[in-house]
């Protein structure tokens, strides 16, 4: 690669985070063995399709033509923090809403969420005495999984609702039809936010993350650095493969093991040992560290079952990773009148749990995950304001899953910060 040093040297010179390498230099496909678009050739889950084939294929184009979110240099940063919480050196904490939307994306909200994550950041970081690095559930969580292609209420079915970058939350035919345009709504949305973030965290770095689902957006995206000959997904620092979409012979996973970025695996109790392995494997053949982060989400009454044997057989195997727990998605429910919630009392449980599991199985937890709203919303129940099932629709904001208020997520950190310094 470095053979024309003449090339080499330019390339050394130009500024890469506002250069397109993956149009400007040529990527001789014949010699590569990982493609942006590899996925194509595996089932690939949860991909929406546009009736306005033509137009999609548009906003894909200009996607390809667009200059990075983020730069290379700042995910290699990255990777160097998660190599340290590896060790035990720091510790992660990713937050932030499930489902992002762009009419949340102005100064003012941004300033708020930024503003609260640094407080929650600040206060772990005083109480486990670590460097805390503070991954946002931010600037690109547009997509969502769903379990439900359809949603009834009151006898008529519409659509789910598959995030701003696909469609939108409002229960209307017209909100529910899937449009192309979101896709480049999102790629300017995450850029906005994250010059907001910027101005309000000049002392506190942030980090942005979200679920790599969408992956015609994912892979147009994606961007070549001829320096080090390797791909990497500009759209964010850090991505994960959810629960739904891990299948070892998956569109995701393929296009997830050709990037450098580091990559979070989410998992419940119904992954095998085998499976994980694999996966790790696959994502993480240079056994490099700081690039993958394990994040279990089996509820509370499955962890205790469960995790352990998931630890021993990483361990086993020798494999770098960071494990961090997502109290959340293993923890939801629904009330009798069908609304979605959990309980802080659960999220709490399976949190403490897992820190206890890895200390008895001579491991450590290296970070939490967590669904948060900077507001004082009323989804999750329970904590110092007890809000109850009878509660939830005081304020009720989510158009996903239901996230802990400010005063809960301070709570969940002020309780894991007794357990974690027993
Ligand atoms: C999520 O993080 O919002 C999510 C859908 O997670 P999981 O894939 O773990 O269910
Ligand atoms: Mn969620």
């Amino acid at each position: 690669w470095y053979a024309n040093m003449e090339v080499f040297n330019m390339l050394l010179q130009k500024d890469y985070t506002n250069t397109n390498n993956y149009k400007k230099f040529k990527i001789d496909s014949k010699n590569l063995s990982w493609t942006p678009d590899s996925w194509r050739l595996h089932p690939a889950l949860q991909q929406p399709t546009f009736q306005d084939a033509r137009l999609f294929q548009k906003c894909i184009k200009k996607l390809k033509e667009a200059s990075e979110i983020v730069s290379f240099a700042k995910i290699q940063e990255l990777k160097n923090k998660i190599a340290s919480a590896e060790k035990g050196k720091s510790f992660l904490f990713q937050a932030g809403d499930c489902a992002e939307l762009f009419k949340d994306c102005t100064f003012d909200r941004v300033k708020l969420k930024i503003l609260e994550l640094t407080k929650q950041k600040e206060i772990l970081q005083l109480g486990l005495n670590k460097e805390i690095t503070l991954i946002g559930r931010i600037a690109g969580q547009f997509a969502k999984p769903r379990s439900e292609s359809y949603e009834t209420i009151e006898n008529i079915t519409l659509p789910a609702y598959r995030g701003d970058i696909i469609n939108s939350s409002k229960f209307t035919y017209e909100a529910r039809v899937n449009n192309p345009i979101n896709l480049i709504k999102s790629y300017h949305k995450s850029k906005k936010v994250l010059n907001y973030a910027q101005i309000f965290n000049k002392n506190s770095n942030m980090y942005s993350s979200h679920e790599a689902l969408l992956l015609d957006y994912e892979s147009a995206l994606t961007r070549y650095d001829a320096r080090y000959n390797q791909f990497y997904n500009s759209s964010s620092h850090f991505v994960w493969v959810g629960e739904r979409t891990r299948q070892i012979n998956g569109a995701h996973i393929k296009y997830l093991s050709g990037i450098t970025n580091p990559i979070g695996i989410k998992f419940s109790e119904n992954i095998t040992t085998d499976e994980l392995i694999k996966m790790v494997e696959i994502l993480n053949p240079n056994q490099e560290n700081g690039k993958i982060v394990l994040i279990p989400r089996m509820g509370h009454q499955k962890i205790s079952d469960n995790l352990p044997k998931f630890i021993r057989s990483i361990h086993k195997e020798g494999f770098n990773v960071t494990w961090m727990s997502d109290p959340m998605h293993g923890n939801t429910e629904k009330t009798k009148k069908g609304i979605k919630t959990r309980s802080f009392n659960k999220i709490l449980d399976e949190l403490i749990l897992s820190l206890q599991i890895h200390k008895s199985e001579n491991s450590f937890l290296g970070g939490m995950h967590l669904e948060t709203s900077p507001d004082n919303v009323t989804e999750c129940t329970g904590g110092f304001q007890n809000i109850t099932e009878k509660d939830l629709l005081l304020n009720y904001q989510t158009a996903c899953d239901p996230r802990l208020n400010s005063l809960q997520t301070i709570e969940i950190i002020s309780h894991f910060i007794k357990e974690y310094v027993r």
